[in-house]
């Protein structure tokens, strides 16, 4: 082992809250040694939804990924789980049907390789500052993308959870997918919309920037969201990247 590469690893911690208002937990949350996920599922049988999208990918923690055919192995994952999503699904793929959100990142030891469908969403806090590293695939994102709507306008905008993408439902289940490259004492967080809708960057930035574990910091975020009404179901997946050993 080289000393200027040290072996890097995870320390991990998975929440997920029904919130204050709705009357099931729809969304999926997940976290393990390899995998970090989030889906948000929607519709009747939005739960079995979230829950096949994230199964689908749990599988890849088994096996070794080669990282120079990650994506390729990402994108096949993609495919099974929008498959599998249809399976769970009573009334499969039919527009109207149930579908979900997925944001997954799965880890080769220097990498992470992220898949994102949907308006869930990963922060990577590097160095202090707080970045937002995956783009909504929302209607609402795409008028602001248009500069048709203000990002301040889109926050109360009435259809700002419309989805332009989605697993199941018949939608565009078309993935953005890319490698990121790890450094020690990154953090990353992985969150549902019931977070980032109703909390603001900069108390998410607060809440990371604490020199608390990773399970700390997922637990205090389900708990500003439900502060602030817990108008929704509440994923937080926190993550940081740590020297091994
Ligand atoms: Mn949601």
């Amino acid at each position: 082992m080289s000393p200027t590469a040290p072996t890097l690893k995870l320390r991990y911690a998975a929440t997920s809250d029904t919130g204050l208002v709705r009357e099931s937990n729809q969304d999926t949350a997940y976290a393990g040694s390899r995998l970090l996920a989030v889906a948000d599922g929607f519709g009747t049988g939005g739960a079995p939804a979230s829950a096949a999208a994230v199964e689908a990918f749990r599988r890849l923690e088994d096996g070794g990924v080669p990282a120079g055919g990650l994506l390729n192995v990402l994108a096949d994952a993609v495919e099974e789980a929008e498959r599998a999503v249809c399976d769970a699904v009573a009334a499969g793929c039919a527009p109207g049907a149930a579908g979900t959100t997925l944001t997954a990142m799965l880890w080769t030891g220097s990498q992470l390789g992220l898949v994102h469908i949907g308006d869930s969403r990963v922060y990577l806090l590097r160095d202090g500052e707080l970045f937002r590293i995956t783009h909504d695939h929302t209607v609402v994102q795409s008028m602001i993308d248009e500069g048709r709507l203000t990002p301040e306008e889109a926050v109360s905008h009435p259809q700002r959870s419309l989805l332009v993408r989605a697993l199941g439902q018949g939608a565009d289940p078309r993935a953005e997918m890319r490698l990121q490259d790890a450094r020690s004492q990154d953090r990353y967080l992985l969150c549902s919309d019931g977070l980032s809708t109703v909390v603001p960057d900069d108390e998410i930035r607060r809440v990371l920037t604490a020199p608390q574990e990773p399970g700390w910091a997922a637990r205090a975020l389900v708990a500003l969201a439900n502060d602030s009404g817990g108008p929704d179901n509440v994923s937080c997946v926190v993550a940081d990247v740590v020297t091994a050993g």
